[in-house]
């Protein structure tokens, strides 16, 4: 990927995610391209939401029924099993879960035959990512009936993902993007060990590669930060890290 068009596409996206305070969800993104796919990761992850990605459609059917997401953004044409398969896997055992189908330009079969499947919407490509969150927004403020919380907490520690404030015992703790990131991650897991790989993924949008102490090095400066709560933040050693659900007896 060209690195000066992901950074351009990334800044537009943070300037997006100030302008906008949405509902933090975890999305299941089914997306074979690169380029699409490191968008569409970098885009939502900078919204505050936490990402899924699949490359297969064959995986992407693992990977629903391991992360039960608010919502799946699924192309059409995949390797391994295509969209229309996915989807009605999906709607086979969730009515529920809100899907938008991603479609080629000029493909009116395409969008009929998602929609008969049980398609909530879609978006043909190349789409803009505003229209894309637009439709995220639309189906999921009356998709589920109950998004995820706005708010999280553990022992204490409070994170707010509208304000994107963070508390300690009531008293504010400034955190950086990435910072408050990582946490509303680890918040979103409580009780359940996380990789370096899929915290990588989750909160960077990375490929997780074995040489990267950056998930050590942010899980340091929010413990620091965090002062007496960042022990909630337990090293599991040699398998990655996990949030306490409450403060060790
Ligand atoms: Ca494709």
């Amino acid at each position: 990927m060209a690195p000066s068009a992901a950074a351009a596409m990334l800044d537009e996206n943070r300037l997006t995610c100030r302008r906008q305070t949405g509902t933090a969800m975890n999305i299941l993104v089914v997306e074979d391209e690169p380029l699409i796919m490191s968008f569409l990761r970098r885009g939502l992850i900078a919204e505050g939401h936490a990402v899924t990605p699949a490359e297969r459609g064959d995986a992407a059917l693992a990977l629903f029924s391991e992360t039960q997401p608010d919502i799946v953004i699924l192309d059409v044409m995949l390797p391994g099993m295509d969209g229309f398969d996915v989807l009605a896997a999906i709607r086979a055992s969730d009515q529920q879960v809100p899907v938008i189908l991603l479609t080629a330009r000029g493909e009116v079969a395409d969008r009929v035959r998602g929609l008969d499947l049980g398609a909530t919407d879609y978006v043909v490509k190349p789409f803009a990512f505003a229209e894309l969150t637009a439709r995220i927004r639309a189906h999921t403020r009356d998709g589920r009936g109950a998004p995820s919380a706005d708010r999280l907490e553990a022992a204490g520690l409070r994170l707010d993902l509208l304000t994107r404030e963070v508390s300690v015992e009531g008293a504010e703790i400034p955190l950086s993007a990435r910072e408050f990131a990582l946490l509303a991650y680890l918040m979103r897991h409580p009780g359940q060990v996380l990789s370096r790989e899929q915290i990588l993924n989750g909160v960077w949008g990375y490929t997780f590669d074995p040489r990267s102490n950056l998930v050590d090095v942010y899980v340091g400066y929010l413990r620091r930060k965090l002062g007496g709560s960042g022990e909630l933040i337990e090293t599991v050693r040699g398998m990655g890290y996990r949030l306490r659900r409450a403060q060790a007896a």
